[in-house]
C-alpha cells in the first residue's frame, strides 16, 4: 500500500476511534406538566455520570464531539452551559430529581445509541391553565299579562265569547312556545281565571322584574265589521279617539269588580316625566314594530295598527311594554277565529319572532 494513503487511513482511524465514545448531541423536552426528558446521543454506549445540586442537573461524558450541539424544548430548564470539562449543567425553574434512565439502541430512523434521562419536577412550574367559566347566558324574561279574569269578563263578543277566556288562552300558549324555545323564562302574571286589580298587576309586573312585557287583550266595535289586531304602547295623548275610548274601557277593568282605579302607586306617577320615559317608549315603539313587521305576513291587522294612549297596565317603569288587542270579538269570523287553537297559534309564532328580533337589534342597559 502506497505510504501516503496508509497514514491517511491511520489518521482517518484515529480520530473516527477518538470520536467513537464521544457525546454526539443532547436534546430536552417536556413529557408532561412534571416530566423532562433528555436524550443524549452516542456513537456507543459510554459511561454517563449525573448528579442533582440545588436546582442543577450535571451530566459527564468521557468527551464531547466537536460538533456537539443541544436542543432545548423544555419550559422548565431556563439555562443551560457545557465547557471542555465534559459537564453539562441544566439548570431547572424548580428541583429536579432523576426518575428513571435507560439505553435506546440504535434503529431505523434514529442511527445512534440514546441514552434516555427522565427528570421529575418536583414543584411543576408548567400548571393547566384553569378557563374560567363563562357566566350562563340569563334568559330574557317575558311578562305576559292575560288582561281581564275572575268577575271581570272583559268584553264579550258574538257568540258570548269572554276576552277573559281568550288571553288567558292566548297567554298560557305564548308561555309555552316561549318556554319551549329555551331563550325565554315566561312568566304568567294571571295564570289562571281569577279576579285580579289592574294595580295588583302592577305591582306584580314590577315585582316579576322582567326584560319585556306584553299585554293580551280583544277588543270590540259597534261596527261589526272592523276586525284585525293592533297595538298600543303608553303615551300621555292618545293617538285618535278610538286609541283614548279604548285606553279609558281598559283603565276601568277594577269598577266591574267595585273597586276604582287606585290613585297611582308613587313609582308610577311620574312616569310621564321619569328619565327612564324617553328609553322605555323609545324600546315599547321599537318592540311594537318588530311585532307589527312580523304580524303583517300572518294575520289580518287593523288599519293604523300602531297607537298609542294612556293605559295604565303599561306604566312599570323601565319597563319595555306593548298590549296587544288580538282581535276584534264583535266581529263574527274573528270571535271564531280567535278561540281557535291554530290561529290563537300563529299569532304566538309571531309574537315570538318579534321578541327574537327585539333582542337581537336593540341596544338593551340593564334595568336599575
Ligand atoms: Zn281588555
Amino acid at each position: 500500500m502506497n505510504p501516503k494513503i496508509l497514514l491517511f487511513l491511520t489518521i482517518i482511524f484515529l480520530c473516527l476511534d477518538t470520536l467513537s465514545d464521544a457525546l454526539l448531541g443532547m436534546r430536552m423536552a417536556d413529557q408532561d406538566e412534571k416530566t423532562v426528558r433528555i436524550v443524549l446521543e452516542c456513537p456507543k454506549k459510554i459511561k454517563i455520570q449525573k448528579s442533582v445540586n440545588g436546582n442543577s442537573l450535571h451530566i459527564w461524558a468521557p468527551k464531547k464531539s466537536p460538533n456537539f450541539s443541544m436542543r432545548n424544548k423544555t419550559k422548565t430548564i431556563t439555562s443551560y452551559t457545557h465547557d471542555d470539562s465534559n459537564t453539562v449543567r441544566l439548570h431547572f425553574a424548580t428541583t429536579p430529581s432523576i426518575k428513571k434512565d435507560f439505553w435506546i439502541l440504535p434503529g431505523k430512523k434514529y442511527p445512534f445509541f440514546r441514552y434516555v434521562i427522565d427528570i421529575f419536577l418536583n414543584h411543576p412550574l408548567v400548571k393547566k391553565v384553569q378557563i374560567p367559566k363563562s357566566p350562563p347566558i340569563r334568559k330574557k324574561r317575558i311578562l305576559i299579562d292575560a288582561g281581564h279574569g275572575g268577575r271581570d269578563p272583559g268584553t264579550i263578543g258574538v257568540g258570548k265569547v269572554y276576552e277573559k277566556n281568550v288571553t288567558l288562552k292566548a297567554a298560557c300558549l305564548l308561555a309555552k312556545k316561549l318556554k319551549e324555545t329555551g331563550r325565554y323564562v315566561p312568566i304568567l302574571i294571571r295564570p289562571k281565571d281569577q279576579s285580579m286589580l289592574l294595580s295588583s298587576r302592577l305591582k306584580a309586573t314590577k315585582k316579576a322584574a322582567g326584560d319585556l312585557f306584553i299585554s293580551l287583550h280583544a277588543d270590540s266595535c259597534s261596527d261589526s265589521s272592523v276586525r284585525g289586531l293592533s297595538l298600543y304602547t303608553l303615551s300621555a295623548v292618545a293617538s285618535d279617539r278610538q286609541a283614548a275610548r279604548l285606553a279609558l274601557k281598559e283603565n276601568k277593568a277594577d269598577l266591574i269588580m267595585g273597586v276604582k282605579l287606585e290613585s297611582e302607586i308613587p313609582e308610577v306617577a311620574n312616569i310621564l316625566i321619569d328619565l327612564t320615559k324617553r328609553e322605555k317608549k323609545n324600546l315599547s315603539s321599537k318592540f311594537a314594530q318588530h311585532l307589527l313587521s312580523k304580524l303583517r305576513y300572518r294575520i289580518f291587522l287593523l288599519r293604523k295598527p300602531h297607537r298609542f294612549a294612556n293605559f295604565y297596565i303599561l306604566k312599570v317603569p323601565g319597563l319595555p311594554s306593548v298590549l296587544i288587542e288580538l282581535g276584534y270579538l264583535s266581529h263574527k269570523k274573528e270571535a271564531r277565529l280567535l278561540q281557535s287553537t291554530r290561529h290563537l297559534d300563529n299569532i304566538c309564532s309571531g309574537i315570538i319572532e318579534a321578541i327574537d328580533t327585539y333582542f337581537k337589534m336593540e341596544i338593551h342597559e340593564p334595568r336599575s
